[in-house]
């Protein structure tokens, strides 16, 4: 594609990078046929291939409307059109650098600024989101339907981990909201691990990864939260006591391994981010590397599952089918799950800002995930997880908590 960017980012970095970007795209339009949004609603500037224009128009210094914020606003960032794009075109990077511009170059409605700053201020915060949560879960009999369904009514309470005991450690992350929505989930992964000789330590406050606020409009906080997060796990990372930094939330996990990219800019951080990107792991390639170790229970069953891989295991890390194999080789009966690539709607603070396209995504990947007659459904994300589990009478849980009960 030819560009010609517009004099105020031409020369910066970030110019630099879209225009590289944007120039590897030849238009092909494959990537429409997998985008969530151009499938529900059928128009080019809902899908990757309209967006990508758009953005371009935006840079090349073209007037910037509310439309074009809008179009932005229903991509999901799920990247279903990066891992289907033949010409490797970085559509999350583009967009990163598209979604800023017109931030600042358009003004949303007083109530949109009033609701999307609230968001950005609790739930990166650990302890705020849980006293709404506690205050949300008093108040859901009185709530109206479409609201009470987002308040989980209750979580499995958080069983024991195992003290630190082997020479082997892994750093985890405790993440924003999911102690909250789901505490069992890094204990039961602590549980695993420390069955085959590893020891799972989290560093008293380690807090959000930045990935909340940077793609909520919020990107110099997002990088604050980043450096903050870098700042706690480094000492330990430099002492060299860690092998690894393990990631139950593939959100999470997908904005780490960005952060050698995000911070790359920055003189005192670059290292460092670059360093702990290398290391991050999401919890499945941990144990399927461990997976001789692993052995269930004989004669125990697994069960009937489905599995939803959210965007950013499959998408945003790459990370396709190591998951059903760790699950299939503990024994579990994996169902079939039609257009398992495509967002359940979830998409961090998506299902708030979007609720109606959401929603839609939420319905058809139920009843994907339900077309095979599972006895439960599995995830890998908290936000997918407390999601599909307010749409359906199914359970739904993270799959290291079901491989942790089959090993038990
Ligand atoms: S598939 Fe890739 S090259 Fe083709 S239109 Fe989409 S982004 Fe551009
Ligand atoms: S990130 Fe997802 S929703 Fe956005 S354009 Fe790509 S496929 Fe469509």
């Amino acid at each position: 594609m030819q560009t010609a960017l517009a004099d105020f980012i031409r020369d910066t970095p970030e110019g630099r990078e879209a225009d590289a970007i944007l120039r590897k795209c030849v238009h092909c339009g494959f990537c429409t046929a997998t985008c969530p949004t151009y499938l529900l609603l059928g128009d080019e500037n809902d899908g990757p291939r309209g967006r990508i224009y758009l953005m371009k128009q935006a840079l090349e210094g073209q007037e910037i409307t509310d439309r074009t914020r809008l179009h932005l606003d229903r991509c999901l960032t799920c990247r279903a059109c990066e891992t289907t794009c033949p010409s490797g075109v970085q559509y999350g990077r583009l967009l990163d650098i598209g979604r800023k511009l017109v931030e600042e170059k358009t003004a949303r409605p007083a109530w949109e600024r009033v609701r999307r700053r609230a968001l950005a201020a609790v739930l990166p915060r650990r302890s705020v989101f849980a006293l709404l949560l506690t205050l949300g879960r008093l108040a859901r009999p009185f709530l109206p339907e479409s609201l009470a369904e987002k308040v989980p009514a209750s979580a499995p309470a958080a069983r024991a981990r195992p003290a630190p005991r082997h020479p082997r450690k892994m750093l985890a992350l405790a993440g924003c909201v999911q102690p909250a929505l789901s505490p069992d989930i890094n204990a039961a992964a602590a549980r695993v691990l420390d069955r085959v000789g590893i020891s799972l330590i989290e560093v008293k406050g380690a807090g959000c990864c930045g990935a909340l606020r940077f793609h909520i409009g919020y990107q110099e906080e997002g990088l604050a939260d980043m450096r903050a997060l870098v700042d706690r796990w480094w000492p330990m990372i430099e002492r060299g006591g860690v092998e690894a930094i393990v990631m139950t939330a593939s959100g999470c996990g997908a904005a780490v391994k960005e952060y050698a990219h995000l911070l790359s800019h920055d003189p005192a951080y670059a290292a460092k981010a670059e360093k702990i990107s290398a290391m991050t792991r999401d919890v499945s390639e941990v144990i399927d590397a461990e997976h001789a170790r692993i052995e269930p229970v004989p004669g125990t069953r697994g069960g009937r599952v489905a599995f939803h891989p959210p965007c950013t295991l499959q998408h945003g890390q790459d990370i396709k089918g190591v998951t059903e194999r760790v699950l299939a080789r503990a024994g579990f009966e994996l169902t079939p799950v039609p257009d398992s690539h495509l967002c359940c709607g979830s998409a961090g603070t998506y299902s708030i800002l979007q609720p109606e396209l959401s929603a839609r995504l939420k319905r058809n990947k139920l009843s994907a995930l339900a077309s095979g007659a599972p006895e439960e459904i599995l995830t890998a994300n908290i936000g997918c997880l407390a999601h599909l589990q307010s749409g359906t009478g199914l359970p739904v849980r993270h799959w290291i908590a079901a491989l942790e009960e089959r090993l038990s």
